[in-house]
């Protein structure tokens, strides 16, 4: 079997690493159209659960990955000047880029060599393979040249978002929420190396007109964006890489296959970066595809195509209740202008339910401090 895999981000890099350790016999190509250590953003955060189930599926890549992880138990919101801890609710962090590099060991570690600077622009340059993996991110070439037969939908976000970092380490995972003259702005910020923090800034498109963003340069943006958060960036200053402003992109397609052609990570769907899975789930897909393929080979003169209906039958379900919750989660920042005038305690607890991933019943078991200070601070 000849497998061409588009894309050597997380999507593209583990599935290849997961093909060859699978045992398949299969030839696999990797191409990339940039250089090997170019990304985009900082760090980017896993729950503890992503976690358990990384361990459970793949315990070397957990143990590999672990130890260049920051770790924390509690979340803190900081609502209007009031800050919220919330306990029980364990996240880890690593940088986007070192992520990759551990990715990249891996696949070397099997005699994967990805082909980078090789930008693939058309399908039938990879004719003579049996499989294409789209793993080609949120532009994906191989669900774009067959958007129809997908049945690919794409939407944006109201939302603008703007992904910077900033050597403030700080102590947990915090979500800032200010008011300005403008309209509500949050930044999410979090520690993924000892001396360095994501920044990731968000507010709603009326915000970001009446602020003057869209005049603005890279430079008077920043120091705008310095200004708005000076007190949480404590003399620090943002860091750019590849930042500019964006509306998050919702993907989903009717169909995961077509043909030989198949997607996972990005290119198959997204999921708002406000509940922390993009990367977990471009992970879980290597695993459910390489499953998959395994499980049916030899069985049928289709096997491949029977193989990749498996997968998306397998997987499909587990996907959507994720991406349900990502969806909540983002129509929640979508209504942060309305939000941001409830009481900290009110707004804290409309934070944690905000996925509909935390069930009311199991707060007081999950986050017993907060619920303490939630119910002596509310009438709940
Ligand atoms: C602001 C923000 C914050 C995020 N935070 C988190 C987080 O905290 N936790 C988390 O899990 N996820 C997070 N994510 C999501 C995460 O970054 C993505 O889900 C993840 O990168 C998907 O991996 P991928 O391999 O599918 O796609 P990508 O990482 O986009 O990789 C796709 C690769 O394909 C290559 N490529 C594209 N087209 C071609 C072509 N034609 N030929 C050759 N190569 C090609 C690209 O260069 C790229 O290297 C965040 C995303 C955003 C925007």
């Amino acid at each position: 079997m000849r497998v061409a895999v588009l894309g050597a981000g997380p999507a593209g890099l583990y599935f290849a690493y997961l093909l060859r350790r699978s045992h398949l016999g299969a030839e696999i190509d990797v191409f990339e159209q940039n250089p090997a250590d170019a990304t985009f953003g900082f760090g980017v955060v896993f729950s503890q659960r992503a976690l358990d189930f990384l361990k459970q599926d793949d315990a070397p890549t957990h143990d590999a990955i672990l130890p260049h992880m920051e770790q924390w138990q509690d979340l803190t919101i900081a609502h209007r000047g009031k800050v919220t801890p919330i306990d029980g609710i364990g996240f880890t962090a690593i940088g986007r880029l070192e992520l990759l590099r551990l990715f990249q060991d891996r696949a070397r570690s099997v005699g994967i060599e990805p082909h980078y600077n090789s930008p693939i622009d058309r399908l039938d340059a990879l004719d003579q393979y049996d499989l294409v993996v789209g793993a080609d991110g949120v532009n994906s070439l191989v669900r774009n040249s067959l958007a129809q037969e997908f049945g690919a939908t794409i939407s944006t976000l109201g939302n603008k978002f703007i992904w910077y970092g900033t050597k403030k380490p700080y102590d947990a995972l915090t979500q800032t929420f200010l008011e300005t003259e403008h309209g509500a702005v949050t930044a999410h910020h979090y520690r993924f190396k000892p001396d360095m923090s994501t920044f990731i800034i968000e507010m709603g498109g009326e915000t970001w007109e009446r602020s003057g963003f869209a005049q603005m340069g890279e430079t008077e943006t920043i120091e705008r964006c310095q200004e708005i958060f000076a007190e949480q960036l404590d003399g620090h200053k943002l860091i750019t890489n590849n930042s500019h402003w964006r509306n998050f992109p919702k993907i989903s397609t009717a169909t995961w296959s077509v043909g030989k052609y198949v997607l996972v990570g990005d290119a198959l769907r997204t999921a708002h970066y406000s509940i922390g899975s993009g990367t977990r789930l471009a992970m879980e897909d290597g695993i459910a595809l390489v499953r998959a393929l395994f499980d049916h080979r030899g069985e049928h003169p289709n096997e491949i195509r029977v193989a990749l209906q498996a997968y998306e039958a397998a997987r499909r379900p587990v996907v959507e209740t994720l991406v349900t919750a990502a969806n909540m989660s983002a129509d929640w920042y979508e209504r942060m202008d309305e939000l941001i005038s409830l009481d900290p305690y009110d707004f804290a607890y409309s934070y944690i339910q905000r996925s509909g991933r935390v069930a009311a019943e199991s707060l007081d078991k999950l986050s017993p401090k907060f619920m303490a200070a939630y119910r002596a601070n509310t009438a709940h």
